[in-house]
């Protein structure tokens, strides 16, 4: 099970992007890296592309960030936190905030 997902908020805990916070947009799992909306930005300069219609010029996107370089932040207490997680009676594994102990799925 993964720590952080898609739509939690979290803070970039290192790096030139350190204190920004922001929700997470993507989660590759497969790199352990985390999209966070309006953070890490880079400017790509594409091309035109034959037949397949692409945006040409200089666009702007969001660069992953590792999952690392991020702490998630509690929705509950606002504050930066580790996660615990408890099984449900139903099964089902959620996560818990360390600080306040309030579900966070
Ligand atoms: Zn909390």
């Amino acid at each position: 099970m993964n720590r952080i997902k898609q739509g939690d908020t979290v803070e970039v805990i290192s790096g030139d992007h350190r204190g920004a916070k922001g929700s997470v947009h993507r989660v590759l799992l497969d790199k352990n890296q985390v999209i966070i909306s309006g953070i890490n930005i880079v400017k790509r300069h594409t091309k035109p592309t034959g037949r397949v219609r692409t945006q040409a010029g200089i666009i702007e996107r969001e660069a992953p960030l590792h999952v690392s370089n991020v702490a998630l932040v509690c929705p509950h207490c606002n504050q930066r936190t580790r996660v615990s997680y408890r099984v449900q009676d139903d099964g089902r594994k959620v996560r818990f905030c360390r600080r306040c102990n309030e579900m966070m799925d």
